[in-house]
C-alpha cells in the first residue's frame, strides 16, 4: 500500500491442521485497514464474545459491546486459518507483492547486514536482480528462523503445557449466543471450543506430565481427556473427529531481540505469550501494522537510512514488549482463578444489593473495563489494569478463594 517492493518466500507447505483461530475485535480493525473484511466474512464464523466455565460455580460471559465505540468493531470472527492465509496472500498479490515458491536460504551477513540471503537463493531469484533486499522480515512463526541463524535466545514462559486439538462435528458447546467461544477449566488444565463454519475446533491444554497417563499418541491423549473430564464428557458424547490431532508445545516464548541491521522478526517469530485469551493472530498482525506505522510511516526512504530504521524498530519493539507484558499479566488472572472469584463477588453484590444503583454501576463499570482488557481494545490501559488489580485484592469476599478456580497442573 505504501509502494514498498516486496518479495515473499513461501513454499506453500502448511501443517495438516491449524487451530481455527478465534480472533479479537482489534483484528477486524486491521482487516478493514487491509481491505479484506468483506471477503473474510464469506468464510468466517461471527464471534460475539467468549465464556469462561469454571469447574464449579458461575460462568463468566463476555460479550463485545452493543455498539461500535471509538471505531473499534463490537464483534470478531472465528477463522478457518487456511482460508484466511490464502486471503492475505491474495490481497498482498493484488497490491503488488511477488511470491516465490520456495524457502529462503539464509546466512550471517556482511557489509552492514546482520543476516542475508545465501548465494544460492540470490542466484535462484531473478526478481532480486542479484541484489540483497534492504530489509528481511522473519514471519516464519515458531520456527524463529532468523533467531536460529543468529543464535538469539528467548525467554520461556513459566508453564509446562502441551496443547492437543482437532476439529469435530456432533460436539455440543454451551454457548449463550451462536459463535461464542467457550473456555472451560478442567480437573487438570483447560480446554477451548471455537465454533467454525460446519465444525468445532476443540483443544485441551494440560501440563505435559498430566498428559502422559492418557496414552502414547496425541489422538489417544485428546480423546481420553475429553472422555474423562466431567465438563467435556457429556458434550462430546456424540462427537465425530474430522481431522488428525495436532500437538503444540513449548509455545510460550519471547525472543531476546526482534530486530537488527537489515532485519526484523514479526508475529510468533518474535514471540507468543499464551493461547488463553486468543491474542496470537492479533499480535502477529499488530506487529506488522506497527512496523508499517512506526517505520514506513516516515516514507519509503527509511530503507536507506539505517539510523531512522533502527529508531523506528526500537519503538516497534518497545511497544510489542509492553503488549506482551500486559497480556501475560492479564492471562495470569485467568490461570490463577482471581477473575472467577472477582466475578462471583460482583454477581453477589448485584444480587444482594437489590438493584442499589451504586452497586450496579460499580459492577457494570468493572465489567466494561475487563471486557476492554480482554478484547485487545484496552489491554495496555493503566487505569484498567490498576482497577482490576485493586478489585481482585479488595472487592472479593464471601466467595470461593481464587485457588479453587485455578487452572491446575496436577490433580486437586
Ligand atoms: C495451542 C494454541 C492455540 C492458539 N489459538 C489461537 C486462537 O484461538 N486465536 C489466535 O489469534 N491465536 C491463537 N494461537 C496463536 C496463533 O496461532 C499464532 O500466534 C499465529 O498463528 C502467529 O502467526 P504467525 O504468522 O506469526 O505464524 P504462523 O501462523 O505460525 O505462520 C508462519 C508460517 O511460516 C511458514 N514457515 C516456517 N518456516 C518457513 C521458512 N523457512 N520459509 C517460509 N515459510 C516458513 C510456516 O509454514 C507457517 O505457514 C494459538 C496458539 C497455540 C499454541
Amino acid at each position: 500500500m505504501r509502494g514498498v517492493r516486496c518479495l515473499v518466500f513461501d513454499d506453500d507447505e502448511r501443517p495438516g491442521l491449524l487451530v481455527g483461530e478465534s480472533l479479537l475485535p482489534t483484528v477486524v480493525t486491521l482487516m478493514r485497514k487491509l481491505g479484506i473484511e468483506e471477503r473474510a466474512k464469506g468464510f468466517c464464523h461471527p464471534k460475539p464474545g467468549v465464556a469462561f466455565l469454571p469447574r464449579e460455580g458461575r460462568r463468566i460471559d463476555f460479550f463485545f459491546p452493543e455498539k461500535e465505540r471509538e471505531g473499534l468493531p463490537n464483534y470478531a470472527y472465528n477463522v478457518p486459518r487456511p482460508e484466511f492465509d490464502r486471503l492475505l496472500r491474495e490481497r498482498a498479490e493484488e497490491l503488488g507483492a511477488v511470491f516465490v515458491r520456495r524457502r529462503a536460504g539464509l546466512e550471517r551477513g556482511d557489509g552492514g547486514r546482520e543476516i542475508q540471503l545465501d548465494a544460492a537463493t540470490l542466484d535462484a531469484t531473478p526478481e532480486l536482480g542479484g541484489l540483497h533486499p534492504k530489509l528481511l522480515v522473519d514471519s516464519t512463526g515458531r520456527a524463529r528462523t532468523f533467531s536460529k541463524v543468529l543464535g538469539i535466545s528467548a525467554k520461556r514462559g513459566g508453564r509446562n503445557d502441551v496443547a492437543y486439538f482437532a476439529h469435530y462435528e456432533g460436539f455440543s458447546v454451551p454457548t449463550e449466543r451462536p459463535g461464542q467461544v467457550v473456555i472451560t477449566t478442567l480437573e487438570r488444565g483447560w480446554s477451548w471450543r471455537i465454533p467454525l463454519p460446519g465444525r468445532l475446533s476443540v483443544g485441551v491444554v494440560v501440563d505435559k506430565d498430566a498428559a502422559r497417563p492418557h496414552g502414547a499418541t496425541a489422538e489417544e491423549r485428546l480423546e481420553s481427556i475429553i472422555d474423562r473430564e466431567p465438563l467435556l464428557r457429556e458434550d462430546g458424547a456424540g462427537r465425530r473427529r474430522l481431522t488428525d490431532v495436532m500437538t503444540y508445545t513449548n509455545y510460550q516464548l519471547i525472543s531476546d531481540r526482534g530486530h537488527g541491521a537489515g532485519w526484523v522478526a514479526l508475529g510468533d517469530a518474535f514471540g507468543f505469550v499464551d493461547p488463553m485469551l486468543s491474542p496470537g493472530l492479533f499480535m502477529a498482525m499488530l506487529s506488522a501494522d506497527l512496523l508499517d506505522r512506526r517505520v514506513f510511516g516516515r516514507g519509503v526512504g527509511v530503507l536507506d537510512d539505517a539510523v531512522a530504521m533502527r529508531r523506528g524498530c526500537e519503538k516497534v519493539f518497545g511497544e510489542l514488549d509492553d503488549w506482551h507484558r500486559s497480556w501475560s499479566e492479564l492471562i495470569e488472572y485467568f490461570y490463577d482463578g482471581r477473575i472467577h472469584s472477582l466475578y462471583e463477588s460482583g454477581a453477589q453484590l448485584r444480587e444482594k444489593s437489590g438493584g442499589f444503583p451504586l452497586a450496579v454501576m460499580m459492577e457494570r463499570h468493572l465489567s466494561k473495563q475487563i471486557t476492554g482488557l480482554v478484547s485487545g481494545a484496552k489491554t495496555r490501559s493503566s487505569y484498567g489494569k490498576r482497577l482490576l488489580k485493586l478489585s481482585a485484592r479488595h472487592l472479593v469476599w464471601g466467595v470461593r478463594a481464587p485457588e479453587e478456580y485455578a487452572v491446575l497442573a496436577g490433580a486437586r
